[in-house]
């Protein structure tokens, strides 16, 4: 894997491929609620993409059934779009991708289902906010592990945790391409961000304890505590104007 390096012309296309992302994750906050299956959302997203001639990124992708990955409540990462019913106080990561004249989008948000409890309300609340953290850390110059320990140590002054077994990356021609971008780091260690990088920055935040394990469908990434996560991910560019989050609402 390399680590690219993106030209202003680069760059305009990968800020369309996200647009088409946001738009599509707009439409799924507009239209999710209780009784819409995590099939139905990835149904809406598949289409939102194709009418706008992109294709969806995952889809494929080492096998992956799904233009989405849908994780509920103690899923965190890679559910697999299903029949599976979504329910009145569910929270669900709706987390998926665009390639559109071979340039790569990835965000994911997680929505409420209908009224949700306190508890969860504020996991989404600080989940949200140590990615804004984290990408106010994406500028030219700073460390790479400086923007993982603002993540890492927003969520733990929370008293959540970070998931360590899975992170951001970087973006563009490719879904996963260098760096990798941890949510937990020393400050001052790493790369230092250049001009012209673009990542996907993904804190993935577990109500409980970090650690994770893998269900027997392969995909399913889960709490091993059985307890609530959240996800939010924007891709970001590093442009002469400073870090612009692309795959804005
Ligand atoms: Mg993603
Ligand atoms: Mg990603």
């Amino acid at each position: 894997m390399a680590l690219n390096i993106y030209t202003d012309q680069e760059i305009e296309k990968i800020r369309k491929s996200c647009k088409i992302t946001a738009t599509a994750l707009n439409l799924v906050e507009e239209t999710i609620r209780p009784g819409m299956t995590t099939l139905d959302v990835d149904n809406i997203v598949e289409t939102y993409i194709r009418d706008h001639g992109a294709k969806p990124a995952f889809k494929g992708y080492h096998g992956f059934p799904g233009t989405v990955c849908a994780s509920v409540n103690e899923e965190i990462v890679h559910g697999i779009p299903s029949d599976r019913v979504l329910k009145e106080g569910d929270i669900v990561g709706i987390d998926t991708g665009a390639v559109w004249q071979g340039f790569y989008s990835d965000s994911c948000r997680t929505f409420p289902v209908g009224e949700i409890a306190k508890e969860a309300q504020d996991l989404l609340a600080v989940t949200k906010e140590s990615l804004m953290l984290g990408i106010e850390q994406f500028y030219e110059g700073n460390h790479l592990y400086t923007l993982s320990n603002t993540v890492q140590k927003c969520v733990e002054t929370s008293g959540y945790s970070v998931v360590k077994d899975y992170a951001g990356h970087g973006i563009g021609y490719n879904l996963h391409e260098e760096p990798e971008i941890p949510n937990f780091g020393y400050p001052g260690m790493g790369l230092k961000f250049k001009k012209g990088m673009v990542v996907a920055i993904e804190p993935m935040v577990n109500l409980g304890k970090s650690k994770t394990k893998v269900l027997k469908d392969g995909w399913t990434v889960v709490t091993e505590d059985g307890q609530l996560s959240a996800h939010f991910e924007h891709t970001v560019a590093l442009t002469k104007k400073g870090a612009e989050i692309l795959t804005h609402g």
